[in-house]
């Protein structure tokens, strides 16, 4: 026998008891400033809600307002980023301000067409300010709200499939025709992130439990149906600390890119069939103009990003004459300088240097012999 569709309108009563009784404290949810709301949800993104909440309090303590934001110099933000890794995300935020203050006299839009001019803002993002910030009927669906809805639907597409979205969107709307699409958006989130787990979800307390068809159809471990997947590409890398006794040499990536504007300790990728030593001397080479020959290798580290993970050997190279670093005429057209300890903890750098800097470089006093 068929089973009954889920009905939205039934299930939204349910799901808002639910959220009413077991909701988190988390800051954002304390606000209807739309900003607030708009940079938690940048915040959010592939970061866990730990790691999100002290640094959501100590950028709006940075950055209250747009205007704050806007007017920023964009080494400080960078640094209020720190920690939460993919930095551009940050720059977006401050590009975003700026136009919202140039073209819509500081309010964040409402509009589909204007918050989606915004760099950075996305459907998703949008969504979830209209739906959080202003209450209109807008989806905002992350990953946890489509596998709670694959689930609830017990839907055969993948869950980013278009018929998939179709019928998320349909079924969202249906909760919100009644409700607070503020609440409504909210609530789904939070029973994705509480109740409706990926491996381990607790359908016994859940709000949709007599209306979810894969829990009836015992297919709950089955959904959401996977979609095709690109294999994460492994990369080596080589990066040399270079150290006159007192400081480290830092240099500054370029301003457009992956990372932009970040400080880095020179090197790069190993070509094929190179050793992680003679890459280094390469790299050196081509970036600094110096010829090294007595590096000392100090580890290796793993780091992973969305797409590929990166096996890095870190070598420790002394220099006699700071002042040859780069070499006399070698035009990097990089920023880049000698720092202590201490100067480099405060300057902003990719998740990878700031691993380096924490386990070769830190806990040396700025004035002590590295
Ligand atoms: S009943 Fe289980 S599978 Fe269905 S929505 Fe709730 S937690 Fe998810």
């Amino acid at each position: 026998m068929a089973l009954p569709a889920p009905d939205p309108a039934r299930g939204a009563r349910r799901l808002l008891d639910w959220f009413a009784a077991n909701a988190r404290e988390l800051p954002w949810r304390r606000t209807r400033d739309p900003y607030a709301i708009l940079v938690s949800e940048v915040m959010l993104q592939q970061t866990r809600v730990d790691t999100v909440v002290p640094a959501f309090l100590r950028w709006m303590d940075r950055f209250p307002d747009i205007p704050s934001l806007a007017k920023a110099g964009q080494e400080e933000v960078l640094k209020a980023w720190e920690g939460l890794g993919y930095y551009s995300r940050a720059l977006n935020l401050q590009r975003a301000a700026r136009l919202i203050l140039e073209h819509h006299g500081g309010q964040l839009p409402r509009e589909d067409e204007s918050l989606l001019a915004l760099p950075g803002v996305g459907r998703y993002t949008a969504g979830a300010v209209q739906s959080l910030a202003f209450d209109l009927p807008r989806e905002a669906i992350d990953g946890n709200v489509e596998r709670v809805l694959c689930r609830l639907l017990d839907l055969e597409t993948p869950a980013k499939d278009r018929r998939s979205q179709a019928r998320f969107r349909k079924h969202i709307r249906g909760m919100m025709a009644e409700n607070s699409p503020r609440s409504v958006s909210e609530a789904l989130m939070e029973l994705g992130a509480l109740v409706c787990l990926p491996r381990n979800p607790r359908c016994n307390g859940c709000p949709f439990e007599g209306d979810c068809l894969a829990r009836q159809r015992g297919t709950v471990l089955d959904r959401p149906v996977p979609g095709k997947r690109m294999p994460a590409r492994a990369i080596q890398a080589v990066f040399g600390i270079l150290t006159d006794g007192r400081r480290i040499f830092l240099q500054k990536r370029p301003p457009e890119g992956l990372m932009a504007n970040l400080w880095e300790f020179p090197g790069g990728k190993l070509e094929e069939g190179e050793s992680p030593r003679k890459a280094l001397r390469r790299e050196l080479f081509e970036e600094l103009g110096i010829r090294s020959r007595e590096e000392e290798k100090v580890g290796t580290l793993r780091h992973s990003y969305t797409r590929f993970i990166v096996t890095l050997h870190v070598f420790l190279v002394r220099v006699e004459d700071a002042s040859g670093v780069p070499a006399p005429g070698k035009m990097t057209g990089r920023p880049s300088g000698w720092f202590t300890p201490l100067e480099a903890r405060g300057l902003p750098m990719p998740a990878a240097n700031a691993k380096i800097m924490s386990r070769w470089v830190e806990g040396l006093e700025s004035d002590a012999e590295i």
